[in-house]
């Protein structure tokens, strides 16, 4: 059962989906159509190019699509998108630049030659038809825990080659693949004022919160989070202007403590969140009856302005 609990909430581990992290609902974004018709996931899924529109990530994190996409190019002299296969390396301008900048940073001021880019978003947004609840809006990018030592990997290599887990097996702690470097890279991306948030697993939260001197405000935009022991999730704030896009409201922890959230709530990750949960079935079945994820989602359930993303050239 633990293991089962564990997986569902890993598989939901890169989206906006949980209560802490859910994103602020606007009047359309929240309207959940019962209506039939082709599956968004699938419409989004078959554009295989960004549409010939401004730049704008229109809806929520988990409920939405965007307009005008960039491509991060393939590779570039301090990075490497990774799984090309999946066409999943575009976003607005702003999260390729952030990307761009961050590689360089971290290939100056680490060991590291650079970053292993994971998936980002596809080319017009949109929900995915596998892996993420959200990614959805081009401000949401994977990066991989792996220290990249060298930026010439092949497409096939790309598709092979695995990230490295930084957790120990019993989900505890980190492992002898986190390094101080990480938290480094960490930092480095979180100080950025373009970043919302960052998603990492809690062992390294937990490090990192006994690690870090110095400032520590950063750390607040540590969130610890199921699965993420392979990539940390980077997600961004809405850019300047972006009118249609739904802005996600801070956590409680955020609002009470106003600090680095390295606090007793932390610890629950590690602690009682691992303890088997029992279950009453019959309750199991009502609530996953109610529960419908974004690759349920049909067109009338995303803003309105992605049929025009959809149909645009
Ligand atoms: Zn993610």
């Amino acid at each position: 059962m633990r293991l089962a609990v564990l997986i569902l909430l890993t598989l939901a581990a890169c989206g906006g989906g949980n209560r802490a992290d859910a994103p602020v609902a606007s009047k359309s974004a929240v309207r959940i159509s019962t209506a039939s018709g082709p599956k968004a996931n699938q419409l989004f899924g078959a554009k295989t190019t960004p549409s010939h529109q401004s730049p704008a990530p229109l809806g929520s994190y988990a409920k939405g699509c965007l307009a005008g996409a960039a491509q991060l190019p393939e590779s570039g002299p301090t990075w490497q998108a990774m799984r090309l296969s999946r066409n999943r390396s575009y976003g607005h301008p702003v999260l390729v630049s952030y990307l761009q900048e961050l590689s360089a940073k971290v290939a100056a001021n680490t060991s590291w030659a650079g970053l292993y880019i994971g998936d980002m978003s596809q080319p017009r947004g949109g929900p995915m038809t596998s892996g993420h609840q959200s990614h959805q809006l081009g401000l949401d990018a994977d990066v991989w825990l792996l220290p990249p030592r060298r930026l010439d990997l092949s497409r096939a290599e790309r598709e092979k080659l695995s990230s490295k887990s930084v957790r120990s097996k019993d989900l505890r702690s980190v492992n002898g693949n986190w390094t101080a470097e990480h938290m480094q890279v960490l930092k480095t991306a979180a100080v950025d004022p373009r970043v919302d948030r960052i998603f990492i697993t809690a062992p390294a939260k937990i490090w990192m919160c006994k690690n870090a001197r110095g400032n520590r405000d950063w750390l607040q935009k540590i969130r610890p989070y199921w699965g993420h022991h392979y990539h940390f999730h980077v997600r961004l704030k809405c850019p300047d202007g972006a009118s249609g896009c739904v802005t996600q409201k801070p956590t409680v922890a955020q609002l009470s403590k106003g600090g680095d959230g390295c606090d007793k709530t932390l610890n629950w990750w590690v602690t009682d969140a691992l303890k088997p949960v029992k279950v009453d079935p019959k309750k199991k079945k009502k609530k996953r009856k109610k529960k419908r994820g974004a690759r349920d989602y049909v067109m009338a359930d995303l803003p309105g302005q992605c049929v025009g993303v959809l149909k645009s050239q």
